[in-house]
């Protein structure tokens, strides 16, 4: 017998009583797209489950690390099938458990999703945990066990693991439409963009840079961030516009104080032409209240009238550490922490106005031709695929000389 089965358990997935069907028939796409070239050959479902088949040439390593990265899944057990008679299952779960580094204190845990199975589990998880006490000497704890035995009683085959792994929680991407997300390469808008994809959406990416009146520091900064957010989105994209003539006219155009207020409704603008091309729903930023000058509730309120789409902000009544801790859980703080140039501090004044009204936001704007400028921008806009190869990805940003 070997340990060629992975147990995939889902939880919020298994609470929406409508649409389950067709949340763990994409939780499994998503599985079967993250697993490429590990070596699973197969999958079955039972109730509130996924079962991977694994070849026997299986990278489990790789298939464990790529599994933690895939929204939808509460938990996972890396099993063996162990049908046949109690008895001999029995013995044989003991012999594993002695086969094993010698441990103080274990758990049985069994769950019985047949219900036609003729013992109830815990008589199996008592049955169990004495011939394992028996062979290991270990003692039963159920409270803070060192080693965790589990037994999966399903339909058709009986599963035991030693080895449970938690998953990501969340829903399945795909489940949830698609938000274009305004990645700048700050510390925020990707933790955004993480937490929108544990809410089942699919992510659009798209960044704004004043190449050539800036350096492509933050271009590459949001690169990176791309290719980190594809760990849990394979297949993740950038779309990166050049914003710097439109900022230049608003500098013409516009009184000082409103420029940054305005940079950003630009931004609205072009994001929602995008967002209408790529059939996003929504638009979202990384915006924590109050967090800068630029994020205070008028102003908020000033460039949301831009839009034109819903902006999401995930963020919106957290704080910074808890931003912070969470960028660092997902390995993006160290990038994002690194040194640029944001489009926003471009001819920005030290006191930007941090009370724009609606009024005043589009009073300023009124001797700009908005629309032709975004289309302008839009029209010079690149694509980053974060599949494509790292030579070639660095190759496309390279700075033109
Ligand atoms: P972040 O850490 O995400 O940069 P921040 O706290 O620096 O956020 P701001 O600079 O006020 O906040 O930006 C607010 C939001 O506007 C960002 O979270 C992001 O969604 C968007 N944004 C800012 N600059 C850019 C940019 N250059 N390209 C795309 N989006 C941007
Ligand atoms: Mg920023």
């Amino acid at each position: 017998m070997t340990m060629d089965r992975v147990a995939v358990r889902y939880h919020e997935v298994a609470l929406k009583r409508g649409n389950r069907t067709a949340l763990v028939a994409q939780l499994t796409r998503n599985i079967m797209t993250a697993l490429e070239g590990t070596g699973v050959v197969g999958t079955n479902r039972a109730p509130g489950r996924i079962i991977l088949h694994l070849s026997t040439h299986n990278d489990w390593c790789n298939v464990r690390d790529r599994l933690t990265r895939v929204f939808g899944i509460a938990n996972f057990l890396l099993c063996e099938r162990v049908d046949g008679d109690l008895d001999n299952m029995i013995a044989h779960i003991a012999n594993a458990a002695a086969a094993r580094p010698p441990f103080a204190s274990f758990a049985v845990r069994t769950k019985r999703s047949d219900k036609t199975y003729p013992l109830p589990s815990p008589e199996v998880s008592a049955r169990v945990g004495k011939a394992v006490q028996r062979a290991t000497g270990s003692s039963v704890d159920l409270d803070h066990p060192e080693v965790e035995i589990h037994l999966e009683i399903l339909p058709r085959e009986i599963l035991f693991s030693m080895e449970k792994v938690a998953g990501p929680g969340g829903l399945p991407i795909g489940s949830g439409g698609t938000v274009l997300t305004l990645l700048s390469g700050g510390i925020d808008s990707v933790v955004a963009a993480h937490r929108l994809l544990g809410r089942g959406c699919r992510v659009e990416l798209v960044h704004f840079h004043s190449a050539p009146y800036q350096s492509r520091a933050g271009l590459n900064k949001a690169l990176e961030l791309t290719r980190i957010l594809n760990r849990w989105q394979p297949g993740s994209r950038l779309h990166a516009v050049p914003f710097g003539d439109t900022q230049k006219q608003i500098v013409a155009g516009a009184p000082r104080r409103a420029r940054l207020v305005l940079y950003r409704r630009a931004m609205m603008r072009i994001a929602a032409r995008l967002a209408a091309a790529l059939e996003a729903a929504a638009l979202a930023t990384g915006d924590s209240l109050g967090q800068v000058a630029s994020q205070t509730l008028p102003n908020l309120v000033a460039i949301d009238d831009a839009g034109g789409l819903p902006i999401l902000r995930p963020l919106i009544g957290m704080d910074k550490e808890e931003i912070i801790s969470h960028a660092r859980r997902i390995g993006t703080y160290d990038v994002s922490t690194l040194s640029d140039e944001d489009c926003c501090q471009l001819w920005v004044p030290k006191h930007p106005s941090t009370r724009m009204t609606v009024g005043a936001a589009r009073a300023a704007e009124a001797s700009l031709d908005i629309d032709s400028m975004a289309g302008s921008a839009l029209a010079k806009a690149e694509v980053f695929d974060a599949r494509s190869p790292r030579d070639s990805f660095s190759r496309q940003n390279r700075a033109p000389d």
